[in-house]
């Protein structure tokens, strides 16, 4: 496996992988790996791969069998924490204090995970659980308020509880824009160089701003080449798709597609409620069920709105020296009508919008015709009825020319899925959506 992996996958999957036990009358090997990211990968991917190997070297058909052995046990990696740990002073100054400080509630354990963000949560753990192996770099995308930032310190955190030493490193994309600036003014590219060049874990936010920067575009990627060559693990967050940035460079776009991709997307009610019940908790607040559904219902936008939506309730209850309940939430949040255009909205604004976009007529949409130029339209239509109101689907169903809740449900997934690996489509179901956003109803 040496001689065909590169290093870096050889030591992501292979070094501390061994042998636990073997039968040889039913040929049933037992392999320890480190983590369950490396036993996931072994079986889909690795395992065919080793019996077709051990077949070619001793003609016997082995069945594979991955087990997941306590990392820092027996075969601990050479680089791990424990033993630099041993042979560092305790406390050094970290000349890694001058990125960002990390925020110290954004950790795992107060992030809610529910539709929407389960995906990136998920990869992040893996990430932290296993950094610079297989999820390297991890790309978490998605709109303002949904959690991106939350998620990528809380890799963070998992990192320094386990290695208080290891250098994390948390930058705003335009804290690395400025400093790389400043160094060039100043002189001072080594020690900017050896700042980004030798972290354990570089968190950079929002990359979305090395739009159109060659220079720091160019920078970039050596730090990215450095880290990634000495598996370090990369966490990047944007709003958008690499490939949406702007004039960002070929290479880039190929290194951040080595590892994984995730979008958070808004969060469901449940999602939402969920998330005010554990902040009413932690901020010692009694909220009843009722009014908490009440207060998620009414934002639906991103949770840091929702955020607000709390602190507005908590203050108001205090101005009025009042317990929380509905009523209270309903005068705290009267002036934020901030979904309600959304919840007014019509499926027959929505048809005609889309058609619009689309050069269609709104009778297209409801009507039957199976051309894939109306098909796809039609889908997109149904689906944001279904995303932007909170009418049923056999209702949605009826007004788009009186077809099943099944349709409504099978066209919705399609779009879904869709969006996921289409960007045009992407792009035009969000189009779409700020359009609608900012309609009247
Ligand atoms: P983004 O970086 O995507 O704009 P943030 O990470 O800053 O969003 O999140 C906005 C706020 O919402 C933060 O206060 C964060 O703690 C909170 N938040 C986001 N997602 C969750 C979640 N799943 N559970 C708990 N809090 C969350
Ligand atoms: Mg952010």
């Amino acid at each position: 496996m040496k001689k065909t992996y590169n290093e870096v996958t050889y030591n992501a999957w292979f070094k501390n992988t061994k042998p636990i036990s073997f039968d040889p009358e039913t040929n049933d090997i037992v392999i320890g790996v480190e983590s369950s990211v490396s036993k996931g990968y072994w079986e889909n991917n690795l395992g065919s791969e080793l019996i077709q190997a051990a077949y070619a070297y001793a003609n016997i058909e082995l069945v594979p069998h991955f087990q997941v052995v306590q990392e820092h046990s027996e075969f601990a990696p050479l680089s791990s924490q424990n033993h630099l740990r041993e042979k560092r002073p305790r406390r050094r100054p970290n000349p890694f204090m001058d990125g960002l400080p990390l925020n110290n509630k954004y950790t795992f354990d107060t992030f809610v995970q529910g539709e929407g963000n389960k995906l990136a949560a998920g990869a992040a753990l893996a990430a932290a659980d296993n950094p610079g192996s297989f999820y390297n770099p991890l790309f978490i995308f998605g709109g303002v308020g949904l959690g991106k930032t939350h998620l990528m310190q809380a890799i963070g955190h998992h990192m320094l509880a386990r290695n208080p030493d290891a250098k994390v490193l948390y930058i705003q994309s335009e804290t690395f824009v400025n400093d790389f600036v400043n160094s060039l003014k100043n002189q001072t590219q080594a020690a900017f160089r050896e700042k980004y060049r030798t972290c354990d874990l570089l968190l950079v936010d929002d990359v979305q701003f090395f739009a159109n920067k060659e220079g720091i575009q160019d920078e970039f990627f050596h730090t990215f080449e450095t880290l990634y060559n000495n598996q370090k693990q990369i966490v990047m967050t944007s709003d958008r798709l690499p490939n949406e940035i702007p004039a960002l460079s070929e290479r880039l776009l190929s290194r951040f597609a080595w590892g994984l991709q995730v979008e958070i997307t808004r969060p469901d009610l449940e999602t939402r409620i969920a998330i005010l019940r554990k902040k009413a908790e932690a901020d010692g607040l009694l909220i009843d069920d009722r009014t908490l559904n009440y207060i998620a219902s009414h934002v639906n936008t991103n949770i840091r709105e929702l955020e607000g939506a709390l602190v507005k309730v908590q203050a108001h209850a205090t101005i009025e020296k009042a317990d929380i309940n509905i009523q209270l939430a309903h005068e705290a949040l009267d002036d934020l009508k901030l979904n309600q255009h959304r919840s007014g909205l019509q499926i027959s604004k929505i048809q005609e919008v889309v058609a619009n976009y689309f050069q269609l007529s709104t009778d297209d949409l409801k009507g039957k015709k199976r051309v894939k130029y109306i098909v796809v339209p039609r889908q997109i239509a149904m689906y944001l009825a279904r995303e932007l109101t909170e009418i049923s689907l056999p209702k949605i169903g009826r007004e788009f020319g009186g077809k099943d809740h099944t349709t409504v449900m099978h066209a919705y997934d399609k779009i879904e899925q869709g969006i996921r690996s289409n960007n045009e489509l992407k792009k035009q179901v969000s189009d779409l959506k700020t359009m609608l956003e900012h309609a009247n109803p």
